[in-house]
Parts: structure tokens; C-alpha cells; sequence
């Protein structure tokens, strides 16, 4: 078959299942469409062929034995934040640039017990610090809708991998947007769960109170598949929640969009920057969903204006902390020739860490001193608790609110946005992390220039089938979500 990339992940599973294609041929196809069509994205940052046709000829094995499962064989990319046990792990940073964990995260693991053939790793801003994945050490990523445009980020190697159909579905984390942002760049279904549903070890950590690892796919039943694998309570990280997990995709019909209440923040369609093509797509996707029985409901969320200013002092401060352990020591990048221990930690970070995460080094450590620790950290947390308030006041009305997941359509490559600039381009989707919050992004619509637009819908905690649900029967009546890039075509 030619078009193998062009199934869905039911239809893979049910082509394997069938003896229509092995996984060896899947995986095969895949890593010719990464050689082949790769060059002009930049996606992965490390493919390995010779692990994943191993892994592809296991589960083939294991499947003529009768013992697979239902994603058995079925290729994934992982975003290069989660460690894999004899890969690299750079976390796009030159800091890691030489790192092989000895260690699977727990996602990964996941993954390998679930039958999925690793297809290699995908870039990202560096540290998961960045909305575009040009702050990366191995280079940007291209948005394969226009390869002039950014992918968005952090995640931005996961979500061209998957829209230019050189993985079925990727692994992406989301710290403060990073995998809503790019799903939305990238015409894709991203789904960020409530905080503490996806183990975080494993996973190199941003900031650790914010970061949840998801699903990137095509559509919200692809993602089903893989919230399957990824959700669960892992003994080894200490924040995961030990909650029953949803057969997502047993529920993707659970939740009737008939008399469903969508809540509509007055203050978010009202944001400067909004572009007036995104509030145009999204404004006729809330339409689809009214035509389709849902209710839409104004309401107020009044802390908008305090989002950007509370999560970059509690990101970076986080932040700050974490990075801590990257000293030219223990593991990662040292510095040549250091004539002493201060020398040796000054340069080890000064030139393994990039620009975007020595600043937020130097915004968190600052926070986080003595002097200023009330007047910044301690107020920030404050503040996020009154965050938190204001959307547990209103999903009191409401099941789910909508939102864009972001102000604008990608990005061009090299914009040279400042610091502040790309900053306030997050404000629909840091408060869902400040909450601890799940929330999707649905492609629903191109901009004048023919780049994707997105849909968020965020939900109360623990509604990730509630939200799959939604955005599948939206799937089920429209096609945004089968839309092809040229270069997924491999005509670009
Ligand atoms: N763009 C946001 C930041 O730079 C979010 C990143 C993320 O979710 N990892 O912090």
C-alpha cells in the first residue's frame, strides 16, 4: 500500500489486526517518507531506524502469536523532552546534546508495553521554553503548511511530524501551551490533561507545578488512543493522581453536544493582538456547535489581564530551580579547561544553556531571592489561586469554555518577536496550566493566508473523555481535521 500514512489510528490497528500490512511495512513506509520528506521539515532531531524495525519485527511476532494489542505495531514519534532508555535525550538543548538516559520515562514505557514502534525523537524549543521551536539547538522546525512559518512550540517537532504524515501521532508536553499552540499552528487535535493524569517521570522538567505530558494526532479519536496509553497513576512520580482512567475511546461518543453549555469569556474575545481571521474561524466553529445543540453562555473571567505577568514569574521561577541541576558535573555539557569549580559551573551553563532560557534563569532566580520572594513569587501564587477561582466560578454555569488557543496563525520563521511579544501570544492558554486544567485544540479553519486556526475547549477536572467527546462529534460533522499540507502530500 502507498498511502499507509494516510489511515487513521483505528484503521491501522484494524489493518494490522487484518494481516493487510505488517508492522515492518508500516514502519518501513514511515522511515522512507522521513528520509525522503524530512530535509524540509526538520521534525526529528534523531530518527532511528534500526530500534524501530526491531521493534516493528517484535510486534509482528508478538501478533502472529496472538498476543498483540490493539495498538501493537503502530509507529509514534516522542517529543525529545521524555527520556528513552539508549537514545539521545536533548530536550533541544546543547546542554544534552551528547545525553542517552538509562532510563524510559514512565510515557515511554508506556508506550513500549502498549506494542507502539518508536519512530525517533522530535525537536522543540529548547527546555520547552518558546512558542515557535526556533529557540531549539539543532535548528528550527518548518510549519509544513508553509515552510516559511514556525511550527509553534514548545512541541513543534511533534506537530510537523504528524501533519506532514511523517509519524501517525506524537507524544507533546504543555507546559503553558505547548501542545494546544502548535496543534492550533498546525491544523491538528492536541489534548492537555488535568495536571497529575500523565506521569511526569521521566520527562525533563520546566516547571514542574505546570508541566502535563498529551497527546498530538489528527483528530480527537486518534488522540483517544494514545490518552489510552499515556493517562494512569505512576508510583514514581509523587504528583501523578491516583484517579480511575476513561477508556477514552469507549467514550468518544459519551458526551452529546445537544445541550452541552459552552461558555464564552467576554474578556478573551475582546483581547488586542486577537487577528481578526482567528475570531472569525472560531466564531463560526462555536456556530457549527449551536447548529449542533449546543448553548452558548457569556461569562466572566475576570483575571485575564493578571495571566502573562503570574505564569512568567512562576514558570521561570520553577524553572530556575530545575535547571539548577545542569552544572557541568553530574551529567550534560562542561565547559573546557575550567581553571576552578565556579569557573567550570559559570561556563558549562553560560554556553550549553541558549538565550530564551538564560533569561528565565535570570527572571526566576531573581523572583525566587530574598529580597523579593513576597513581593514577586509569593504574590504570583496568590494570584494564580484567585485564576483557579475564576474558572471553578464558572464552570458552575457552564460544561466547557471556548476559547482560540491562540491570538494569531503561525508565525514567520526569523519574526525576531521580543521576549514580550511572544509572551502575551500565550494568553488563552497559560491559565489552564495555572489551574492544573485540561483543555483541546481543534482545527477549525485556515486564515487568509491558508494557515490552520484553532478551537480550544477547556474543561472542568478530569473531563478529558468529556472533551474528546465534543471535539470528535465536531470531527464527525465537519473536515478540518482531514485537511493535507502540500508537503504531507510530497508535492511541496
Ligand atoms: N510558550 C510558553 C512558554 O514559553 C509555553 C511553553 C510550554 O508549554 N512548554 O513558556
Amino acid at each position: 500500500m502507498t498511502d499507509l500514512h494516510r489511515l487513521s489510528i483505528r484503521e491501522l490497528s484494524e489493518g494490522l489486526a487484518g494481516s493487510k500490512f505488517s508492522s515492518r511495512e508500516l514502519t518501513e513506509h514511515y522511515l522512507k517518507r522521513i528520509a525522503k520528506i524530512d530535509a524540509q521539515v526538520h521534525s526529528y532531531v534523531t530518527v532511528t531506524p534500526e530500534q524501530a524495525l526491531a521493534q516493528a519485527d517484535a510486534a509482528d511476532a508478538l501478533r502472529q502469536a496472538g498476543n498483540a494489542n490493539i495498538l501493537t505495531g503502530v509507529p509514534i514519534a516522542h517529543k525529545d523532552i521524555f527520556c528513552t532508555q539508549g537514545i539521545k535525550t536533548t530536550a533541544g538543548s546543547k546542554m544534552l546534546d551528547n545525553f542517552i538516559s538509562p532510563y524510559d520515562a514512565t510515557v515511554v514505557a508506556k508506550g513500549k508495553v502498549a506494542g507502539l514502534v518508536t519512530l525517533g525523537k522530535v525537536n522543540m524549543d529548547e527546555f520547552a521554553m518558546g512558542s515557535t521551536s526556533e529557540s531549539s539547538y539543532f535548528g528550527a522546525t518548518k510549519n509544513p503548511w508553509a515552510l516559511d512559518h514556525v511550527p509553534g512550540g514548545s512541541s513543534g517537532g511533534s506537530a510537523a511530524a504528524v501533519v506532514a504524515d511523517l509519524a501517525p501521532f506524537a507524544t507533546g508536553t504543555d507546559t503553558g501551551g505547548s501542545i494546544r499552540q502548535p496543534a492550533s499552528f498546525c491544523g491538528l487535535t492536541g489534548l492537555k490533561p488535568t495536571y497529575g493524569r500523565v506521569s511526569r517521570f521521566g520527562m525533563i522538567a520546566y516547571a514542574s507545578s505546570l508541566d502535563q505530558g498529551g497527546p498530538m494526532a489528527r483528530s480527537a479519536e486518534d488522540c483517544a488512543y494514545l490518552m489510552n496509553v499515556m493517562a494512569g497513576h505512576d508510583a514514581k512520580d509523587s504528583t501523578s493522581m491516583d484517579q480511575d482512567v476513561d477508556d477514552y475511546v469507549a467514550n468518544l461518543n459519551g458526551t452529546s453536544v445537544k445541550g452541552l453549555r459552552i461558555g464564552i469569556p467576554k474578556q478573551y474575545f475582546n483581547v488586542a493582538g486577537l487577528d481578526a481571521d482567528v475570531k472569525a474561524c472560531v466564531e463560526e466553529s462555536l456556530k457549527k456547535l449551536e447548529d449542533m445543540g449546543a448553548t452558548l453562555v457569556e461569562i466572566d473571567l475576570n483575571m485575564t489581564d493578571a495571566y502573562v505577568p503570574t505564569y512568567y514569574l512562576i514558570a521561570p521561577a520553577e524553572a530556575s530551580s530545575n535547571l539548577q541541576r545542569f552544572d557541568g558535573v553530574r551529567y550534560g555539557y562542561r565547559c573546557e579547561n575550567s581553571v576552578d569549580l565556579t569557573d567550570l559551573y559559570k561556563r558549562s551553563r553560560s554556553e550549553g544553556f541558549g538565550p530564551e532560557v538564560q533569561r528565565r534563569i535570570l527572571i526566576g532566580t531573581y523572583a525566587l531571592s530574598a529580597g523579593y520572594y513576597d513581593a514577586y513569587y509569593v504574590k504570583a501564587q496568590k494570584v494564580r489561586r484567585l485564576i483557579q477561582q475564576d474558572f471553578l466560578k464558572a464552570f458552575e454555569s457552564v460544561d466547557v469554555i471556548a476559547a482560540p488557543s491562540a491570538p494569531t496563525t503561525a508565525y514567520k520563521i526569523g519574526a525576531n518577536l521580543t521576549p514580550v511579544e511572544m509572551y502575551l501570544g500565550d494568553i488563552y492558554t497559560i491559565a489552564v496550566n495555572l489551574g492544573g486544567l485540561p483543555a483541546i485544540n481543534a482545527p477549525v479553519g485556515f486564515d487568509k493566508d491558508h494557515l490552520p486556526v484553532g478551537l480550544q475547549l477547556i474543561g472542568n477536572y478530569w473531563s478529558e473523555s468529556q472533551l474528546l467527546s465534543v471535539v470528535h462529534q465536531y470531527q464527525q460533522a465537519t473536515d478540518w481535521h482531514t485537511k493535507r499540507a502540500a508537503v504531507a502530500e510530497g508535492n511541496a
